[in-house]
């Protein structure tokens, strides 16, 4: 059996010490992604609440609405990932507030991630 962790403590500290080694392993938007690290044998478990999207080069614009439909953001992060995830990054991680920002390279598109839940499983 494999041991689980329920604490964000492991992701946070594979982002800390080499976010390249983290790769999305598999994604069932909007609820779930599985993110996996090359480098602990570890997988992560992210349960979501909640998707935001925004376009990164609008995102000081006050106009921009901090809250779009949450199903729209997910079909966005899952249309990056299907099309180029490699470009798709973590930009920001606070498992204490539980958020975790990724960042679209191609598209320009910022995510944040409102997390209920996080499990990590040593492989
Ligand atoms: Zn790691
Ligand atoms: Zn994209």
């Amino acid at each position: 059996m494999p041991s689980i962790y329920k604490s964000g403590a492991f992701i946070q500290q594979c982002f800390a010490v080499h976010p390249r080694c983290l790769d999305f392993k598999s994604v069932h938007l909007p609820d779930r992604l599985v993110m996996t690290c090359t480098s602990c044998k570890m997988h992560h478990h992210l349960a979501l609440r909640s998707i935001a999207a925004r376009s990164s080069a609008l995102a000081d614009s006050p106009d921009v609405s901090v809250e779009p439909a949450a199903r729209a953001a997910a079909d966005l992060l899952a249309e990056c990932l299907a099309a180029h995830g490699t470009s798709v990054t973590i930009r920001a991680m606070d498992v204490i507030q539980d958020v975790i920002g990724l960042r679209c390279r191609d598209c320009r598109r910022l995510f944040d991630l409102d997390i209920t839940a996080f499990e990590s499983h040593q492989l």
